[in-house]
Order: C-alpha cells, then structure tokens, then sequence
C-alpha cells in the first residue's frame, strides 16, 4: 500500500509520507466514555485509537523540506517506513534541504538521526522554534516515562547531530519562502503547525492537535498523557479546529488517518471530516 499522499498548493507540491500506523493504549486517552474504553480494551482491532505517524514534503524548484521525520524504530515493527515513502516520492534522504521539527517528541525526532545519533539527512539544515528548542535543552525534566528525560535526551542528540545548521526561529517566521510556522502551544511549549500559502490557497497543517481523529474529532476534550499543559493543548485543538471549519481551509495533521488532506466540519461541539 502506498505511503504517500500528495497535493499542490500553488507552485508547492505537499506530500504526506506515512511513516507508519499503530493503535494508542486507553491508558494513554483521557476522559474517555466507559463505553469507549471497554471498545478498545475489548478489541484490539477496534479504530477508535488508531492513530499515523505522519511527516511531510514540501517541494519548490529548489528546495525539498522536511517536516518531522517519524519515530525509526522506536514504537514497534509497524513504524519507522520515512525512508521508504520518501524513496516513494522520488527522493533519497540526501536529498532534503531543509528540516523542520513541529516539536521535539520521539515520533517527530527519532527518523533524524540514526541509532548511533548520526544525521540522516546530511545535507539538510534546520529550523526549530525558539521555545521547543529552549524547552527541551532546559535543565528540568525527571524521570517520568512521559516528557521525562529519556525524552530530553533523544530531542538533544537530534539538536546536536544537526548542530551547525540549526537555526532556531519565532512563530510566524518563514520556515522557507511561502511556509510559515502556526502558533498551536500546548502539546509542548513550542508546538508548532505549518502553512502553506500561495495566491488563494491555503493548506494547514495542525501537529499533533490529534493523536486518535476518530475519537478527537467527534469528541475533543478527549486528549492524551503526552500534553505538557493539558489545558493550553485542548484550547489550541478547539481553536485551531474552528478556524480551519469556520474559514473552510483544508487541512492536515501529524496523526491524521485518512485523507491525509481534507476539509473539516463543525456542527455543535463536534467536527467531522467532510465527506
Ligand atoms: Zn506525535
């Protein structure tokens, strides 16, 4: 099965690389509904958590940028295929000219670097926003298995194998000409999404403003154990989800399923992608 979907905005071509598929555990959802919970400790084939590591391509005449770089071989045999959907798309990892990370957790920074913490991607430089990069090479983090330092850690070997060609930058600056990073803290502090933007048309991408859409989307004080701020996280999902129905912008996100690329609807205090 493919591991590339695509779309163009204006001269841009945008390709989603899946860089793998896996189901998230009830113990990591929040404010699930008992019904909900017994589904997917019932069933482990159930859709409710499923969930897609997602990066993305974003292509000019003259650069190929690359926004996350999936998780290796962290999260299990069904993850780690970036190479593969970009070998797909007709790149190798040489390639890349340009790297952004919309924050520093292993499933957007774990593909960046090789298990001995060397770049992938050498030929690449790198932007990453002040406040992730202040945030993860900060001096606080404990033991917990969540956010905790074996996270720190594998966001700084990825900072220090890009090291003389990281450049770090505020929100709403230019990622390159015509893609610009998107405001959406919470998740981490400096949780960014991108857009593209060119004449009339514009795509969204959202990070990780989900990580299960079929339960999210119907439901989006559902949430996940891997907030740093709970609250700002939920604000930013309902905000950004209400700009993108509100101003019918199509959109994308790190974990989004299927389409990769769509539209979203409001209707109460629910969204659906529209059919
Ligand atoms: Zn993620």
């Amino acid at each position: 099965m493919s591991r590339i979907s695509q779309t163009s905005i204006g001269n841009f071509k945008v390709t989603a690389l899946r860089d793998g598929e896996l189901s998230l555990p009830g113990e990591v959802l929040l404010n699930l509904s008992d019904e909900q919970s017994q589904k997917i400790e019932a069933d482990e084939n159930s859709q409710l958590a499923t969930s897609n590591v997602n990066a993305y391509l974003i292509q000019t005449e003259s650069e190929n940028l690359l926004v996350d770089s999936g998780c290796r071989d962290l999260f299990g045999p069904t993850c780690g295929f970036l190479n593969d959907a970009l070998r797909e798309a007709g790149l190798e990892p040489n390639d890349i000219t340009d790297i952004f990370f919309t924050h520093l957790h292993p499933d957007h920074v774990a593909g960046a670097i090789d298990e001995g913490g060397s770049a992938v991607f050498k030929n690449a430089s790198f932007k990453v926003i002040d406040l992730e990069y202040n945030f993860w090479t900060s001096d606080t983090f404990s033991d917990a298995e969540v956010n905790g330092n074996e996270w720190a850690g594998l966001a700084r070997t990825a900072l220090s194998a890009y090291k003389d060609k990281i450049e770090t930058i505020s929100f709403g600056k230019d990622i390159i000409p015509g893609v610009t990073s998107v405001n959406i803290p919470g998740h981490t502090p400096g949780h960014s999404g991108f857009r593209v933007d060119e004449g009339n048309e514009t795509l969204i991408q959202m990070g990780d403003i989900l990580h299960v859409p079929n339960l999210q989307l119907d439901n989006p004080s559902i949430s996940t154990v891997f907030d740093v701020d709970p609250a700002a996280a939920l604000k930013s999902r309902k905000e950004i989800l209400d700009m993108v129905s509100t101003d019918r912008l199509l959109c994308t996100s790190g974990h989004m399923i299927q389409p990769k690329f769509g539209y979203i609807e409001k209707s109460g205090g629910s969204y659906r992608i529209a059919g």
